[in-house]
């Protein structure tokens, strides 16, 4: 018998390792490395993914194991190899790299099912398969299974007249029609026709239709084409001259719209100059990284598509990935547009199915094309051309739970497999890229200026700090008030945002200074308008506002900050005839809303778009003149060494919004820190100079591109656990590590208690250390124990985003 690899979905240290098995012949033709079976493992019966085939084990006593749960490789050997990479980079158990990189509706409880997908090719199936299907287009997976012909399945599917589907029970039911198709090649319709009674007129109306078109209809369609009843169908499905079915359609989310096509642009001088290094490596099948650093309307979004055809028209696929908040149908519409149906779209807003129908357009390589957020970057594709990441400083690409991968590092993994180019686009690139392009590791490719060269806009910085010397108590400086009057007699429109990040709106005691925090965080708890409570964003904990002060009994404790409501409120007030749309996670929880809103707002049926982080990116509307940054400076405070960095990734994305067609453009900042490098440099639009200015900082401190961090966080609910734990791994990371590394802790982390659990870190900043990895592994096993068992928790992120 064969022998067979698997690694099990038992997520422990003992478990992270492949368990050998044997086949049992039936299944022998059947297993191939990348999909998933059922295998004994003690007691238990569990899932595993076989990693590998082989002939002999060095294990004796091998089990068997019990049945295989795919009928083609659900992962990809290069996505078995990439699952080995992503333990070793974050540390993360090889089971929940493989489960990572697959479609969360092959995780949930399912029904799995075989289904005749194409009559005509069915027909040309072995007369044992026929039996199999006698009178049924669908036999549950167990019939399949039972009936001994698994393998001869296994063949169908791989023609394409049988495909396995999966029905999660009540969850993502498959959206389907009845359809109605001839049963027989057209020479026996035809004779079934003459046997027909002379009388049945409609009948064999019915049948002619199919011998001219012998393929599936749709039998709403039917019965409205040839203007029959149901009834008539009925009867020729009952005679064997035609068959029914019910059919699944792809819930394609998009596909009621029709894109128009687009054909590609001839491109500028800069455009060409920047696009040739990337033909070439494509060209060559040549692995490079190039960063295509261009501000927004510089026509990067061009480069990327005639890259794209290049690697299409060399019969190869691409992967885009663009950050979630800006996966907008606009940006949508670019793609299909220009590739129509090759493009699948993966993004949070799709459901479990909707998101499972995308993947198997992959899986099945019907698209060659997917656009996706940051888990797109998986796609099952095996014959990748170019792999696209737009925005690539974006802080969404780094996924915050395990396995903590960073979609950059694994876009260029996957190229380096695929020797292919992947292209990092921003108009601010993160100081890791950027510095990387400095060192000629990545290609740099720059489009200096915009598409249209219209000029940037003049940008306004307000000191906020004199608006209120000057007795001005509102949340609009005089200035922004003036701009936002002006626009609304020209009828052109305003952006306004709100920058939430690192601002909440707590209560505080005006008499004795008390703020009202999380009894089980030490956190401000936050207060909410709508339902004028009180609440912990960390662990949920609710209450009501108080009346009085729980310290002093002072009347005079009430609420501090800024949310959109209050912004929205306040335009009311001064800007009556003002028609604004609010756009945040309130109003835009609902599916499609946030797409509805866009839509309102470029009709032109608003003056005033107000909203949060989410308004600062991919808005293209030719009648935006003014852009407004109500308060710039909140994130400069967090315990964040990229809040800087942050700080002029926002103002600058949002200032291009401003202007970007005929008009010309005009933004007014107002800020607490007027003379902050960050705020002066996103005004006057200067990636470069921040850069220079920033790397200093980062130098100075130690921190990233200069070195590489580590973080380690414990957590436990008795403190003096968190405490001796935290000091004895600081002291392991240090007998360890080279005296180079500087290791920082045990300290408190930036929020020191959440949820009750007292949390405690170490920080490493290190700039070669080839032992680290091990290291940290070390650490992991030993508190495997203490892990499972008294609810210690020790989370490491290796390259951390969040420093809290
Ligand atoms: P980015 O992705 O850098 O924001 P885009 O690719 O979206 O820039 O280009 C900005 C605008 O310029 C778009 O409306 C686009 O259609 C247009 N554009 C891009 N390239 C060309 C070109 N070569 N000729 C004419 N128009 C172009
Ligand atoms: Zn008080
Ligand atoms: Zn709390």
């Amino acid at each position: 018998m064969k022998i067979v690899s698997i690694i099990v979905d038992v997520p422990a240290k003992q478990t992270d390792r492949a368990f050998d098995y044997f086949i049992p012949d039936e299944y022998e033709e059947i297993i191939k490395p990348g999909m998933r079976v059922i295998v004994p493992f003690g007691p238990r019966k569990v899932q595993g993914f076989v990693v590998a085939i082989q002939e002999e084990s060095d294990f004796p006593q091998l089990k068997e194991i019990i049945e295989p749960m795919d009928i083609e490789p659900a992962l990809t050997n290069e996505l078995l190899l990439l699952g080995d990479w992503l333990t070793d980079n974050t540390l993360c158990y090889k089971i929940s790299a493989f489960q990572a990189m697959l479609p969360a509706a092959l995780k949930a409880k399912y029904q799995k099912k075989v289904q005749v997908v194409d009559g005509s090719l069915f027909q040309k199936a072995s007369e044992k398969i026929q039996a199999l299907f006698q009178g049924v287009s669908t036999l549950n997976w167990e019939e399949v299974k039972n009936s001994g012909l698994l393998s001869a399945v296994q063949k169908e599917v791989a023609t394409g007249s049988m495909e396995v589907i999966y029905e999660v029970k009540g969850k993502i039911n498959k959206k389907k029609k009845k359809y109605v198709f001839p049963n027989g090649t057209t020479s026996e319709l035809q004779m079934k026709k003459n046997q027909l009674s002379t009388r049945a007129i409609k009948q064999k109306e019915v049948v002619d239709y199919f011998i001219e078109y012998p393929h599936p209809v749709e039998h709403r369609f039917i019965l409205s084409e040839l203007g029959i009843s149901s009834a008539i169908i009925k009867g020729l499905v009952e005679k064997g001259i035609l068959q029914e079915k019910e059919m699944e359609v792809y819930r394609d989310p998009y596909q009621d719209r029709i894109f128009e096509k687009t054909e590609p642009l001839t491109l500028t001088k800069e455009q060409d100059e920047a696009i040739t290094p990337i033909l070439g490596a494509i060209e060559k099948e040549m692995h490079q990284v190039f960063l295509l650093f261009g501000v927004t309307g510089s026509g990067k979004t061009e480069i990327y598509l005639q890259s794209i055809q290049e690697v299409l028209n060399k019969g190869k696929e691409a992967i885009v990935l663009v950050p979630e908040i800006s996966l907008t149908p606009q940006m949508v519409k670019r793609f299909k547009g220009r590739f129509g149906n090759e493009v699948a779209v993966l993004h949070s807003g799709l459901s479990v199915g909707e998101k499972y129908d995308e993947w198997r357009k992959i899986h099945r390589k019907e698209v060659r094309v997917v656009v996706g957020a940051r888990s797109a970057i998986f796609a099952p594709f095996e014959n990748l051309g170019i792999i696209i990441i737009d925005e690539e400083h974006e802080s969404s690409y780094k996924q915050e739970e395990n396995p903590r991968y960073h979609a950059r590092d694994v876009a260029i993994e996957r190229g380096i497999y695929h020797h292919c180019p992947v292209i990092l686009g921003s108009a601010t690139p993160s100081l890791e890229t950027f510095a990387r392009a400095q060192k000629k590791v990545y290609q740099l490719l720059t489009l200096p200026k915009r598409m249209n060269n219209q000029a940037l806009p003049t940008v306004n910085i307000v000191d906020m700090r004199e608006e209120l010397r000057d007795g001005n108590r509102s949340m609009f400086s005089k200035i922004l008030f003036e701009k936002l009057q002006d626009r609304l007699e020209k009828q052109q429109q305003t952006v306004l945002l709100l920058n939430k990040r690192g601002h909440s709106s707590f209560v505080m005691c005006r008499d004795c200074g008390y703020v009202l925090n999380c009894p089980h965080c030490d956190i401000s708890l936050t207060y909410h308008r709508f339902q004028s409570q009180m609440k912990c964003h960390y662990c949920g904990y609710e209450t009501f506002v108080p009346t009085r002060c729980p310290e002093c009994n002072s009347e005079h404790i009430r609420y501090f900050g800024t949310g959109t409501q209050k912004v929205e409120e306040e335009l009311g007030k001064v800007l009556p005839e003002a028609r604004v749309i609010r756009m945040d996670v309130d109003t835009t929880s609902r599916k499609g809303a946030h797409e509805r809103l866009l839509t309102d707002f470029a009709e032109g049926k608003a003056d005033i778009l107000l909203g949060t982080q989410m308004i600062a990116k991919g808005l293209d509307f030719p009648n935006i003149t003014l852009v407004g940054v109500l308060t710039a400076d909140t994130m400069l405070h967090l315990p964040d060494f990229r809040s800087s960095e942050k700080t002029f990734q926002l103002l600058t994305q949002v200032s291009g919004r401003a202007g970007r067609h005929k008009l010309k453009g005009e933004v007014v900042i107002q800020t607490y820190s007027p003379e902050h490098y960050s705020v002066v440099l996103s005004g006057k639009q200067d990636f470069e100079q921040f850069y220079q200015h920033e790397m200093i900082e980062r130098k100075l401190r130690a921190y990233p591109p200069f070195y590489f961090l580590s973080l380690i966080t414990v957590q436990h609910e008795n403190l003096m656990k968190v405490v001796s734990v935290t000091e004895n791994i600081t002291k392991y990371v240090e007998s360890k590590l080279s005296n180079e590394a500087i290791i920082l802790g045990p300290v408190a982390s930036p929020i020191p208690r959440i949820n009750d659990r007292y949390r405690y870190q170490c920080l490493i900043k290190y700039k070669r250390e080839p032992k680290l990895g091990i290291c940290l592994k070390a650490i992991l096993d030993q508190y495997q124990q203490e892990i499972s068992s008294n609810g210690l928790q020790i989370s490491i992120d290796l390259n951390p985003n969040i420093m809290m």
